[in-house]
Order: structure tokens, then sequence, then C-alpha cells
């Protein structure tokens, strides 16, 4: 057997400097490299005749050379080389820029297969800069063709040579990862063959079988992983037993507003599951504003008045503060203590914080990533609650919980994910869903604007601050990585400047930005929610949460780079409170699929709606796929397409789960390795 896990360099045709150039697509060992997935493919393998192409698209042409390459340099690197070709009905000039090379690999009088680009102009056809093989060679033509996601460190063709050459070294030598029974069960394809094929087709049939291979790994992987942090946490563990006498509706009762019906169908859930032995480990999914922030509080009061404590834990500073001012109003008049612990506190503040929550003073502790760290020691931790789950990992969440003597848990999320994706998704949780928002919520009209309408929309945004309303101007992230802030920060200064000094001069306007002090972030949050600010210009750190009823107007800038989920969360920042509200989406491009999106978010207000359309529009890989979700991130599985196909593997995890739940049987031996390669990196996944 290969050891995929030794060091790419040792592939045929990689030097010091192609390493580095792999290195920068993450590639490092021969195993990164041949799971380095195409992200298209193109058939060149159907010939087209000349008399048939059309101007502007690509075509493989079989043609006859009529003339010898004739080369005319123009300086000393510049060079055009043309060639004519025929086929059996129409002629064509061939051109390639900068390649005389190509003189000495055509003869006049021989047949050659081309792959490019035609431009037609007044009936004559001009192929441009083409790949081509010799007609009986299929190096560059005359089949599918794997096209990868590169930056422009490398060639198509310089990567796909390498990988053709890792495979031939690998020559069928990879541990098979399955058992046997399961590949003729499922008809699946063998690892090897699979592995082959995702990257050199012969057909798309074969393609197809190849991507289900593979895709069966990974959900299995998953599934498996799953269902093991599940057992662990339900081995016969004795949680708390709330007392029965402590009563959610006595706190109910007193609210400043009667929950909706959602949200007592949830509590009765958690209060069910709190008054048993069992530790509870439940999911609760409510569409931004769906009020979940009161569920937990609910939540919060039965675990304080049975003599426990409680974690909180916030995603970002600014609604951590948030959260503690809430839940502040809404317990400490039954003499319930709640603190927050940030990051930016002064030492002797957090020292003090910090003794209080061991000697089982503070009730309530709500706070950030920091809650994680080791010197938080709880006396009598009996309640975890996630707020925004999607942020945090599953690793991060064992590690809150492992600070009380198997606590109760609730997490919290607005992800709107069709439920059934929810439930494979997050096999090891029980779910409760808020289906239904607080009565008198107004909608939040949405436009979708391109570039022409700036003048207008900014004047709209003036109209509404002076009638005393405020505004959120969000900027995406510019750069692909979502954690370099730092280019970020260059953007939102930008606009900043522009905004500040010319647009919005007469207002009072202020930008946040992710990298900025805790102090700072919070002074101008506190600004903005006391009115203080008028605009505040932002990065998506408002994203989640933030909640100022006056704030009636949400301009989304360059709309089109956001997810609609996304869009969907940022547009919840509006429609707080009983001002009419707006969400204005400023776009570029104007590719079909970026108009589909803006017209689903300008018609629907349903973030499982949402959720489901941008599912169908985009394949799960790009909802899923970026970390702001916390999902895992598949490289071949598509949660949309592989609805079905996760459906029996999620079946076939459980009957194997059943049967051997640690994996210790020798036949289970490989399932157990590809666990522990292929999901506890996913398990660990941060913000
Ligand atoms: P989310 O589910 O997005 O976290 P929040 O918990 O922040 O939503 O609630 C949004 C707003 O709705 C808050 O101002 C909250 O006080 C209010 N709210 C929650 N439940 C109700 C209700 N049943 N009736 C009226 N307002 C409510
Ligand atoms: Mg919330």
């Amino acid at each position: 057997m290969i050891d995929l896990k030794q060091n790419v360099k040792y592939v045929k045709g990689v030097g010091p400097n192609k390493v580095k150039l792999l290195n920068k697509l993450n590639i490092y060992s021969l195993k990164d490299l041949i799971t380095y997935y195409p992200r298209d493919y193109e058939d060149r393998s159907i010939i087209t005749k000349l008399e048939d192409v059309k101007d502007g698209e690509k075509y493989t042409i079989e043609g006859i050379a009529l003339t010898e390459v004739n080369v005319r340099y123009a300086g000393k690197y510049k060079s055009f080389a043309k060639l004519i070709i025929k086929d059996d009905t129409d002629n064509c000039v061939v051109t390639w820029f900068n390649q005389p090379y190509v003189k000495d690999k055509i003869k006049r009088g021989e047949k050659y297969r081309f792959y490019g680009k035609i431009s037609k102009k007044n009936g004559n056809i001009e192929l441009i800069s083409p790949t081509f093989d010799n007609v009986n060679d299929t190096k560059n033509t005359g089949k599918i063709i794997p096209i990868y996601p590169l930056t422009n460190s490398l060639t198509q063709n310089g990567i796909r040579a390498i990988i053709e050459n890792g495979l031939k070294m690998i020559d069928g030598e990879i541990q098979e990862t399955l058992p046997e029974k399961y590949i003729k069960e499922y008809k699946l394809l063998d690892i090897n063959t699979a592995t082959n094929k995702i990257h050199f087709p012969g057909n798309f049939e074969e393609f197809e079988k190849a991507r289900i291979r593979l895709a069966f790994d990974e959900l299995l992987s998953m599934q498996l992983g799953l269902l093991a942090l599940r057992n662990e946490n339900q081995v016969e563990v004795r949680g708390i037993k709330y007392d029965s006498k402590i009563e959610m509706s006595d706190v109910i009762n007193n609210l400043p507003f009667k929950l909706t019906n959602a949200q007592l169908k949830v509590l009765e859930e958690i209060n069910s599951d709190m008054e048993k032995d069992r530790p509870m480990n439940r999911l609760l999914q409510g569409d931004v504003g769906s009020g979940k922030t009161i569920v937990s509080m609910v939540a919060a009061y039965k675990a304080a008045k049975s003599g426990y404590q409680v974690a909180v834990l916030a995603p970002t500073m600014i609604l951590a503060k948030q959260h503690l001012k809430n839940y502040k109003n809404i317990l400490e008049q039954y003499g319930i203590v709640c603190e927050a612990l940030v990051g930016g506190m002064t030492a002797k503040n957090k020292k003090e914080v910090l003794e209080k929550v061991a000697n089982g003073e503070v009730d309530i502790l709500i706070g950030t990533h920091a809650l994680l760290e080791e010197n938080v020691i709880f006396k009598n931790l009996g309640l975890v609650i996630t707020d925004e789950q999607h942020r945090f990992g599953v690793k991060q969440r064992a590690k809150i919980v492992a600070k009380g003597n198997n606590p109760d848990v609730l997490v919290m999320t607005a992800t709107p994910i069709p439920r059934t994706l929810a439930l494979i998704l997050y096999g090891d949780l029980d779910i409760s869903i808020i289906d239904e928002l607080p009565p008198n919520r107004k909608k939040v009209e949405t436009y979708a604007v391109s570039k022409q309408y700036e003048e207008r929309v900014n004047n709209f945004v003036k109209k509404e601050v002076e009638n005393g309303r405020q505004a959120y101007i969000v900027c995406p992230l510019v750069e692909e990585s979502e954690d370099d802030e730092t280019s970020n920060l260059k953007a939102v200064t930008e606009l900043y400047e522009k905004y500040k000094n010319e647009v919005f001069k007469e207002y009072k306007i202020k930008y946040l930005h992710g990298k900025m002090k805790s102090k700072e972030k919070d002074e101008i949050m506190e600004k903005f929610k006391n009115g203080e600010i008028q605009i505040l210009l932002s990065t998506t750190v408002i994203e989640v949460g933030v909640d100022v009823p006056n704030a009636s107007v949400m301009v989304i800038e360059n709309a089109e780079r956001f997810g609609l989920a996304q869009l969907h969360q940022l547009r919840g920042r509006v429609g707080r409170g009983e001002y009419a509200s707006y969400c204005i989406l400023k776009y570029n491009g104007g590719s079909d699929i970026v108009r589909q999106r803006m017209e689903i978010m300008t018609k629907t207000d349903n973030g499982f709606t949402i959720a489901e359309k941008d599912l169908q529009l985009r394949g799960s890989g790009e909802f899923f796929g970026t970390k702001q979700h916390g999902m895992p991130e598949f490289k071949i599985a598509n949660l949309f397409k592989d609805m079905n196909l996760l459906k029996e593997v999620q079946a076939l995890a459980i009957q194997i789960t059943n049967n051997d739940p640690n994996l210790e049987k020798v036949e289970n031996k490989p399932l157990k390795i590809m666990v522990k390669e292929n999901f506890s990196s996913k398990a660990e996944m941060t913000i």
C-alpha cells in the first residue's frame, strides 16, 4: 500500500518551485494532491465540424494543416503564429500569441485535434490559441478534461500533469476505506477507481459514479462521527433533574409581552428535558427575530432558581453585552445575578467576576470565547446556552460543557436549515423549532438596486434619518479569506471617508470593524443604541443578534458577495421596532444567478424558504461552504443534490454504530481511520 501522507515533492515533475505553488493551494501531501478535485470538466471529446461553430464558443475541431505554421515577430517577445487548417466542411485560421514553438510541433498535411475558442466574423472562422494534439493522442483533447480551481500560480495543464503523475505513482495502491460488503451492497466503485475517475472520467456516467463513491465516504464519515459524539453524550450519563416546582410560567406571565405559541411549545420541550435526569442536548432553531433570547432566559431562570449556574456563550462581544442587559432586565428582579466575561476587561474586573463565578455568587455568566478559557471555573454549572450555534464548533461546545457535571445544553441558531437537513447534520442534537414570529412584526421592504440608483439610495437614507430613524450600511468582506479583516478594514475606511466627508457629511456617522479595540466597539455600539450615532457603517460584525429597534434602514453594499442566509440575517437587524423598515441591496454584476438571488430576497422574508431556494440555486457547497455557518465543508458531497444518498448513508451509519459503537471490529477498522481523518478536523471548526 502506498503512503498517502508522503510529501508531494516525491511526485514526478514536482520540483522545489512547484512545491511552493502547490503549497499555496494547500497541497502538501500526496493525499492532498489526489483529493484536490476538479471544480468542473470540459468535454473535449465531441468533435464539431467547422460549418457548425458559433462565435465566442469553445470547440474541439479536427483538421488537416494546409500550411506550415507561419511565425511573425513584433518586438523581442511578441509573436503571432498562424496556420490554416481545414476539415471537410470549411477552412479556418488558427492563431497563437507568443507561442512561436508551435511551429515545430505541426507538420503541413498532417491531421490534428484542436480545442479552443472560435471567433467568427463575416463568415471567416478563426481559432484562437487552441491547445492541440496529434490526432492519435489524447493528452489535451479528445476526452473529458478536468478543470481545477486555481489561483494564477499554476496552469491547468501544469496541475493536470502533476495529478496524473501522482495517480500513476499510486498505481491503484490506495488502501480501501470501506468494508467490501458495503461496496457491494451499495454498488459503489472501489476507492482507487473512484479517485482515478474523478480526475479523468471517460464519460460523465463514470464521473457521476466516482462522485457518488467519494461523497459516500464524506457523508459516512460525518454521520459516524456525529453518532459517536451523540453516543458519548448518552451513555447512561446521569444529568441534572431540575425541580418541577420551579415553574417557568412564573416568569413567563410576568414578561412585558405575551410569548408566541411557538415559543411556548418550545419551552415545554425544554422544560420536559430539564426535568429528566438525562442531560438535555437541544438545538433551538428559529428565524431571525423569532425571539430565541427570551426562551433561553426562561430556561436560565429555571436553572438558576433550582440552584445551578448558567453559562451563555455568544459569538461577539457586542452580542454578549446586549444579552447581559436583557438578562438583567428580566431576571434581576428574581434575585438572579448576571455577569459578563468578555475580552478587553481590566484584569481586576475579570478577576472579580471569576471569583464570584467560582464561589457561586454569580448565577448567570454571559460571555464570548473567553468563557472557554481554563481559568473560568464554575461552582455548579447546570445549563449551557450557546447563541448562534453555527459560529461555534462541536469541540468548543464540548469544552464549555466539561466545566459542569453533565449540564443541560441548549444551542440556538438562526441559520435556517431545512428541517430534514438539520436532523441529519445535527445528528447529535434534539431539535426544537420556533416557526412563528411575534405578532405585529413589520415586513422589511426589500429592494435590489444597481449602481445607478446610488444617489436615490443615499437620499432615502437621509430622509429616514431626518425622520428620526437610524441606518446601517454594511460592506462585505473583500478578500476570499474571510479572516482577513485587514484588507476589509481598508474597504470600510475608504467608504467611510467618502460617506463622512461627502455624502452624509451633515449626519452623525461612524464605522465599526472587527479589528477595532473592544472598548471602542462597545462605545460606538452604545452610541448607536441610544441614538447618538445616526448612520453606522460596518462590516458584518453586526450580522448576528444586534437589536436596535429605532434602526429602520439596512443598506448592503455589494450584496452579490453575500450568501442569501447572511443577507437574511443582516436584514433581520431592522424591522425590530414599531417603524416601517427597509433593506436595500446594492449589487453589481448582472449575471442571471445574481439577479435570481436578489429576487428571492425581495420576494421572500421566510428564512427557511430562502435557505431552500439558495440551496437549489447554488448547491449546498456554497451555502454551507463558508466558515460563517460552521457547517461541515465537503469537497465532493452536495447536501442538496445528495439528499437521498445522505439518507441512505445515515441509515447505514446507525446500523454500523448499533452493532459496533466504537468501531472496534476488524471489518470496521478502515471506517475508524476514515472517520478520524475526515471528521475530527471538521468537528474542530470554529468561527
Ligand atoms: P432572535 O431569535 O433573532 O435572537 P430576539 O430574541 O433578539 O430574536 O428577539 C427579537 C426581539 O423580539 C427582541 O426585542 C425581543 O424582546 C422581542 N420579542 C421576543 N419575543 C416576543 C414576543 N412574543 N412578542 C413580542 N416581542 C417579542
Ligand atoms: Mg438572537
